[in-house]
């Protein structure tokens, strides 16, 4: 054991395991209730053919808009090289050694030409996606869209009521609330509370499904397992709060015509009639610098403004009022990585001590997970970022759990093992949460 957190972290873990490993029992399926076990295993089948998704009509507004992106394979080995290819408008989805795939907008297409960017490979994005997604099925519906989500968090709350409250944080451009779902023994709502928090966010990125599910699937753990002693320690003694959907205007579009749209960005219509702010993009952290976009059309557009769109700013309203904050997990798809500050920034963070919590966190989370503990701007230079904003603001230890699957719709095969792998980090996180410090002791 490198420190007592972790040990702590882990006594708790193996006190779990009979959680983990309890039957699936019919009977628990048919009970309706909100048991963690039940509804993974709801999730797992369903994920078994892939997101099933039901088949609604678009919004007059979005039936017009022309997905006019191209899938491009480019070689890129370091992160400057990679960090030029996001300037350049490229969307980065997947690093395999020194090749780089990703979206890019028609219009950049020139531009790469330009700066003497060789493509490997290119096709239309339509294209890539009828290859890699032949099965979208007319109808079938249980996947947590914002409407389950909604409708779990609030019976989440109704079952949980002297713990658990349910606020919302913020509308989003087309109007949806962003539920935040607290976890507090003394505290409800909005209420002040002067325990150390953590915070956990899904789904900035719209097509990153599994981002909701994670954090989602994490809250309904911690109230099926509140009367574990480790468990119930936690929930009196911090201020837990779990943002699942930060972006259901993009979750929703991606899914609703029953073809998946492959949509990362929010739902603003631009001036130029394109779609989206790239919500990790959009914070006050170096904001339109390395590594993003200022063509509206492209995935990686910062906005026109840091905080102009109003998902970032219920973000940024969350964060300043709650000086109470001290860790923050924000969940993205799928390069199996726990990164931490700076992502908009070659540098380390400045404070030593700090650094070493930041690197010490996320080693521990990724000894848990798998993933690959990494300094973000290592990855590649992305500014704008959320956690990059939330360290600086806030002094919070905030982390980008990448997850895994190698796709945005991904298989039961790895649902199961991923779920339960993030809950044991999300377990570690809240375990240092009273003071982080303990994580380099
Ligand atoms: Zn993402």
């Amino acid at each position: 054991m490198k420190n007592s957190a972790l040990a702590l972290a882990l006594t708790i873990l193996c006190s779990l395991i009979p959680v983990f490993s309890a039957d699936l029992s019919e009977q628990a399926r048919a009970s309706g209730d909100l048991s963690f076990d039940r509804i993974l295993n709801r999730l797992t089948e369903e994920y078994s053919e892939g997101l099933r998704m039901p088949a609604a009509p678009l919004p007059a507004d979005l039936q017009a808009y022309q997905d006019d992106r191209f899938w491009v394979t480019v070689s890129a080995a370091g992160s400057s090289e990679r960090t030029k290819l996001l300037e350049a408008g490229m969307d980065i989805v997947e690093i395999k050694g020194d090749k780089v795939s990703g979206t890019v907008h028609k219009d950049l297409m020139s531009g790469f030409a330009a700066k003497g960017i060789l493509l490997a490979f290119k096709k239309p994005l339509s294209a890539h996606l009828s290859a890699h997604m032949k099965d979208f099925p007319a109808a079938d519906a249980a996947y947590h869209n914002f409407k389950e989500t909604t409708e779990l968090l609030k019976a989440l709350v109704a079952k949980n009521s002297d713990i658990a409250s349910l606020i919302s944080i913020g509308k989003t451009i087309e109007g949806r609330d962003i539920w935040c779902l607290r976890i507090n023994s003394t505290a409800q709502g909005t209420k002040a509370s002067a325990k150390p928090g953590a915070v956990y966010i899904g789904n900035h990125h719209a097509r990153e499904h599994l981002s909701n599910e994670v954090p989602l699937l994490f809250a309904v753990w911690l109230l099926d397992n509140r009367a574990t002693p480790e468990i119930t320690k936690y929930i009196a003694d911090l201020d837990i709060y779990v943002i699942p959907m930060l972006n259901p205007d993009g979750a929703e579009y991606d899914i609703k015509t029953g073809s998946y749209k492959w949509q990362r960005k929010n739902m603003r219509v631009n001036a130029d009639k394109s779609i989206g702010v790239d919500l990790n993009r959009n914070y006050d952290s170096w904001f339109g610098g390395e590594g993003t976009s200022h063509s509206p059309a492209t995935d990686t557009y910062c906005g026109l403004s840091a905080f102009s769109e109003p998902e970032t700013m219920a973000i940024k309203k969350f964060v300043e009022a709650r000086k109470n904050l001290k860790t923050l997990n924000s969940y993205h798809s799928y390069a199996s990585a726990i990164l931490y500050p700076y992502g908009g920034s070659r540098n380390e963070v400045p404070d030593v001590k700090d650094r070493k919590v930041f690197v010490n966190m996320a080693k521990q989370m990724g000894l848990l997970t798998g993933y690959d503990p990494e300094k973000s701007s290592d990855m590649y230079v992305a500014t704008g970022d959320g956690c990059d904003w939330a360290y600086d603001v806030g002094k919070i230890f905030a982390f980008t759990t990448e997850l895994e699957g190698g796709s945005f719709y991904p298989l039961a095969t790895i649902l199961d093992k991923a779920v339960k792998n993030n809950i044991k980090a999300a377990v570690y996180m809240l375990s240092v949460t009273d003071n982080p410090y303990k994580a380099i002791n």
